[in-house]
């Protein structure tokens, strides 16, 4: 037997809760799907989110999930310096486990279904609708929509099964793992980050406090930069040198796209949202904002589309557009910008901690992501020219 939906959107993630939870409140029907047991377990983030003003967009704060209030950031570029930015209520620290499950609760009290471990196996086009096959409790349904979301995360597959170029190239991913330590001791409010070649090639190392001697400590780098070395063994030797007391709690990892946007993020009947559709920001990696902001946008453009009887991908290409709009023009140079930070040996990225010191002092932090600061610190790396052909 096959269930009928308006759309399945597939991953509980903040992007397909969002999604799921926008659509449920326009009175279009929803099934969430998420292949794990426990929606947001196992941990794969640092967890630091947006101001909470931009949270409040998409789902009450709750005390209960935030950790930590983010103040300021430290960066540490190779030659030890530190680069000090305060930036008061810049964003927190949550509970990722408890915020995605937050986030998949609201889209269940909106009006979606909401079903775990319920793996998407594959889709097929039929008569103008999507079928979407399901691993659900051990046992295979179909559920029949008119349009699947892929909110998969990285590793999505829906927007292969659906016809859209997602490959990831090696200078397109970062390789992420990350510990949570205890028994450390470190200012709370501050994000501390890592820059250079020995310690996270191609990305940075972080330290993100989370209250009672705890932190997130991890490390992205390029696997087009690290030669034969493990995300995991910058890691260590970190760990090893300035927490050699420090016990781990917990551990995560994962891939994160930062190849910038898609040509596309749409295809008949098929929509991607967050991570599955490229959205991070490519400078800092971060993803769970853009998800959530991506994830109300697509499903604007679904329910209009649904509206209009016509979920073409001409239809639903408004969502690429509003997406180039809103974060995918400015992306692409931040695309470019990290393909050239890739290039950098650690004496270059010492040049570069000087002039951001000297260009971030006085600038608010919308203005750090800006194309006119983008510009700017372009400009200012002139002595970098002869590598500049990699920003194509
Ligand atoms: C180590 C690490 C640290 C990070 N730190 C930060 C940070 O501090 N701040 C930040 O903003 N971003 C961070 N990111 C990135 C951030 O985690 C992602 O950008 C964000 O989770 C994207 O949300 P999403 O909803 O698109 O995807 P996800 O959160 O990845 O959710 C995708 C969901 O889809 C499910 N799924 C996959 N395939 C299927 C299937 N076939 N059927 C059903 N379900 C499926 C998955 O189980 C998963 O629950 C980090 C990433 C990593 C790896």
């Amino acid at each position: 037997m096959t269930e009928q939906y308006d759309v399945v959107v597939v991953g509980a993630g903040p992007g397909g809760s969002v999604t799921a939870k926008t659509l449920a409140a326009r009175g279009v029907s929803v099934l969430l799907v998420e292949k794990r047991q426990e929606i947001g377990a196992a941990l794969r983030c640092a967890e630091v989110v947006g101001p909470r003003p931009e949270i409040r967009r998409f789902i009450e704060v709750d005390e209960g999930w935030v950790l930590q209030d983010i103040d300021e950031l430290w960066l540490f570029p190779p030659g030890g310096q530190k680069i000090e930015k305060r930036l008061p209520g810049c964003g927190v620290l949550v509970d990722r486990k408890r915020f995605d499950k937050a986030l998949a609760i609201a889209a269940a009290d909106a009006g979606a279904r909401v079903w775990t471990k319920t793996r998407a196996t594959g889709l097929t086009r039929e008569d103008g609708r999507v079928v979407v096959t399901l691993r659900h409790l051990g046992t295979d349904r179909r559920v029949a929509a008119r349009v699947v979301v892929g909110a998969d995360g990285v590793e999505s597959l829906v927007g292969r099964w659906g016809g859209i170029e997602t490959a990831l190239g090696l200078t397109g991913v970062f390789s992420a793992v990350q510990y949570h330590l205890t028994g450390i001791d470190g200012p709370s409010g501050v994000l501390q980050f890592f820059f250079g070649n020995e310690v996270a090639p191609g990305g940075y190392l972080w330290v993100f406090p989370k209250g009672d001697r705890t932190a997130n400590v991890g490390v992205c780098v390029s696997p087009a930069c690290q030669k034969d070395r493990r995300a995991l063994d910058y890691l260590n030797a970190f760990v090893a040198a300035r927490y050699p007391e420090a016990s781990s709690v917990e551990m995560a990892m994962g891939g994160i796209p930062i190849a910038g946007p898609l040509k596309s993020l749409v295809a008949d009947n098929v929509v991607l949202v967050g991570d599955a559709g490229h959205q991070t920001n490519p400078l800092s990696a971060g993803g769970i904002m853009n998800a959530m902001v991506a994830g109300a946008m697509a499903a604007e453009v679904i329910a209009d589309a649904l509206a209009r009887r016509d979920v073409s991908k001409e239809s639903l290409s408004a969502y690429d557009q509003r997406w180039r709009e809103t974060a995918g023009n400015l992306y692409r140079w931040h695309a470019r910008l990290r393909r050239l930070y890739l290039k950098l040996s650690d004496r270059d990225l010492d040049r570069l901690g000087e002039v951001l010191a000297a260009l971030i002092r006085d600038r608010q932090p919308d203005d750090l992501y800006s194309i006119e600061f983008v510009a700017t610190l372009l400009r200012s790396m002139a002595w970098m020219l002869p590598k500049f052909r990699f920003l194509r």
